[in-house]
């Protein structure tokens, strides 16, 4: 509890006190015994004194809306009912109504100071989950540490981090060898080992050994940065749903205001019955009608949606993106990183006749040296020699295609049959199912290299996980031959599959299916973020994966995988799932509820009593199961 709640808690049991003491002294007759007569004067000025000490400041904040021309908020609602309900002191022929007055407003303020609690505390979880923001960087110094703040490293600098510290900021390791935690971001339990030459990301914690990291981004450009800004934003993506609601209070609070008034007014005018009787029916039907529970709700829902999502590494840009994902029947995935593993094997090297295969392969990873792409990660891991990149110049990568350099002057092209055909160069066809990279210099070809990387573990369980979810197509596209196409989706069990295709080939794809959807299916793409931006922009949903590092995907996606496992897709979806069914589990109980005690206020049934009890129950029933949405499986 934070300092203004505290304030606020004494403040009510103060007031609660005062209002019981005098509650007590009213029903022994002890006020009666002493003041006569002005019994219900004392009783009046007793409760009245509770009633502001508890509610002062909605009195304020209503008088400060009706000045602003804006009245109609629940801090309205609830001053006209309790004013109203201590105005019958006025009328001396009715049974004054101070003592309901007051406890109006207590409720009201303690079901306030719960909500405020609450959204507090689910606000408090999500930044502890979230809670790998770096306090300061060792940095190394004449060969000596200096404690920094992380802000203000450079570039290049070479910082330590300790066993037990979290890793700031993003590099590369250049000595030492450790094992990594990175479960705050990934929801991964089983530790990393990394050591000397390996990347490390930010927000991960060190576990056992001493590393030394070259940083290779500023702060405000590391993972961790980069992951509560995405975070913290994520609330201003609002969903329909969400809108709805906003909406809605905003017609809802003066069609309930003008009801209270024709109930308090028409039949009395009609002569149905003595005017006090309908004017506290009127004010019972407002203090009924704060549509508390619901405004505050709802929002909550998403946010624990969005705090749990995020604990399993699974990162979603707002609740507009919850509610569509929750909606997807549709799922097509890119192949290469996102199904397959993208780390690619040499299968075979067959260059042409009286050409040394070392003589192909050093030439397709010198072609490569500055690509990002899977396939040149591969070959240059392949490829046991250096690469000295000065003898490189004129890279040029085209997507969907491959690469073409100049190494020692020499015109190198790196790539599938497209390129070849692009560029006027022949090529032989492979036997082998694999993916085929063909390797011309200066126009001549010299042989290709087959590599195949491997479908992923989970990835096979992933579909099916789909499938039983209600996913009713499962999509791969992919730039890679139709073969090696075909052997994945046979091993998976996806329904369709593209193969060859360029980026923009991908694209339309993506179109195609879009304009097969009917009703309320969305589609989700699923990409490594290489080379697929722009199709992750243009699906209904976006998902990067394997994002620890990846800027490009961060920014086009919607929502972001920090761990390259596709079975993550299912549990987000879960997630969406169960956010939803919350969300709508209040509007209706919320509403249900509202409206029957609104009938029950319109026909006399109800008292204020029943009124402020309906109205803070539902209230906190409905915030405590919002907050079952921020509890998921790991
Ligand atoms: P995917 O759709 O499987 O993710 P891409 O669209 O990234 O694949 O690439 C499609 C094809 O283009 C690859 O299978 C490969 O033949 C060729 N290609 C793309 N980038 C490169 C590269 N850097 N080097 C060689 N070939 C490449
Ligand atoms: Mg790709």
């Amino acid at each position: 509890m934070n300092k203004k709640q505290k304030r606020m808690l004494r403040r009510i049991l103060i007031a609660i006190a005062l209002f019981f003491a005098t509650l007590i002294l009213e029903k022994t007759g002890l006020i009666a015994a002493v003041f006569g007569p002005a019994e219900v004067y004392v009783a009046f000025a007793l409760y009245f004194a509770a009633f502001l000490i508890a509610g002062y400041d909605v009195l304020i904040k209503a008088w400060s809306n009706i000045r602003r021309g804006d009245p109609f908020d629940e801090a309205f609602l609830m001053t006209v009912a309790t004013i109203g309900a201590f105005a019958t002191i006025l009328f001396p022929e009715t049974e004054p109504q101070s003592a309901e007055g007051c406890a109006v407003m207590l409720f009201y303020q303690v079901g306030e100071l719960f909500q405020s609690y609450a959204v507090g505390k689910s606000r408090k979880s999500i930044s502890e989950m979230m809670d790998i923001a770096p306090d300061y960087a060792n940095v190394e110094r004449d060969g000596k540490l200096e404690e920094v703040d992380p802000e203000e490293v450079a570039v290049g600098s070479i910082i330590v981090v300790k066993p037990g510290e979290r890793i700031p900021i993003d590099g590369i390791v250049v000595d030492g060898s450790s094992q990594l935690d990175t479960a705050a971001l990934t929801g991964e339990s089983i530790p990393r080992h990394v050591e000397a030459g390996a990347e490390v990301i930010s927000g991960c914690i060190n576990m056992t050994g001493r590393l030394r990291v070259q940083t290779t981004k500023p702060f405000g450009e590391s993972t961790v940065s980069r992951i509560l800004e995405l975070v913290e934003n994520a609330s201003e993506k609002k969903a329909k749903t969400e809108n709805f609601i906003t909406r809605f209070a905003r017609v809802y609070t003066p069609v309930v205001t003008l009801a209270a008034i024709v109930l308090a007014v028409v039949p009395p005018v009609l002569g149905m019955g003595p005017w006090t009787d309908w004017v506290l029916r009127g004010l019972t039907f407002l203090v009924v009608s704060c549509p508390c529970a619901l405004v505050i709700s709802v929002p909550l829902s998403f946010f624990g949606g969005i705090g749990g999502a995020s604990r399993l590494g699974i990162l979603v840009k707002g609740s507009n993106y919850l509610e569509l994902l929750s909606k997807v029947d549709t799922v097509v995935f890119d192949k290469t990183g996102t199904l397959t593993s993208g780390t690619f094997n040499v299968v075979a090297v067959h260059p042409e006749a009286g050409i040394d295969p070392d003589y192909v392969l050093s030439n397709a990873a010198y072609a490569e040296a500055f690509s990002d792409h899977p396939i040149a990660v591969s070959i240059k891991r392949a490829y046991s020699g250096e690469i000295d990149q000065r003898h490189i110049r004129d890279v040029r990568e085209e997507s969907g295609h491959g690469v073409s350099a100049v190494v020692d002057e020499h015109v190198v092209m790196v790539g599938n049959d497209k390129l070849m055909a692009e560029h006027g160069s022949s090529w032989h066809e492979c036997d082998l199912t694999g993916t085929v990279l063909h390797v011309a210099v200066d126009g001549v070809y010299a042989g290709h290299i087959v590599i195949a990387d491997v479908v992923k573990d989970d990835a096979a369980q992933t579909i099916r996980d789909l499938h039983a979810a209600g996913v009713k197509k499962c999509v791969m596209l992919t730039g890679d031959r139709r073969d090696v196409a075909e052997a994945v989706a046979k091993k998976l069990g996806l329904d369709e599959v593209h193969a060859q295709l360029l980026p923009e080939d991908k694209v339309s794809a993506v179109e195609r299916l879009l304009r097969l959807e009917r009703g309320d299916g969305k589609l989700a793409f699923v990409g490594d973020g290489i080379n697929d931006a722009p199709v992750l922009m243009r699906a209904d949903i976006g998902i990067a994966m394997g994002a620890m590092g990846s800027d490009a995907a961060i920014e086009a996606a919607d929502v972001v995988l920090m761990d390259d496992k596709p079975s993550n897709i299912a549990r987000a979806m879960r997630v969406a799932r169960k956010t939803m069914r919350i969300v709508w589990q209040n509007i209706v109980f919320a509403i249900g509820v509202k409206v029957l005690i609104l009938v029950l206020a319109a026909l006399g049934i109800a008292n204020m009593w029943l009124a402020v009890f309906g109205d803070v129950g539902v209230a906190i029933i409905a915030i405590l199961n919002a907050m079952r949405a921020m509890r998921v499986e790991r």
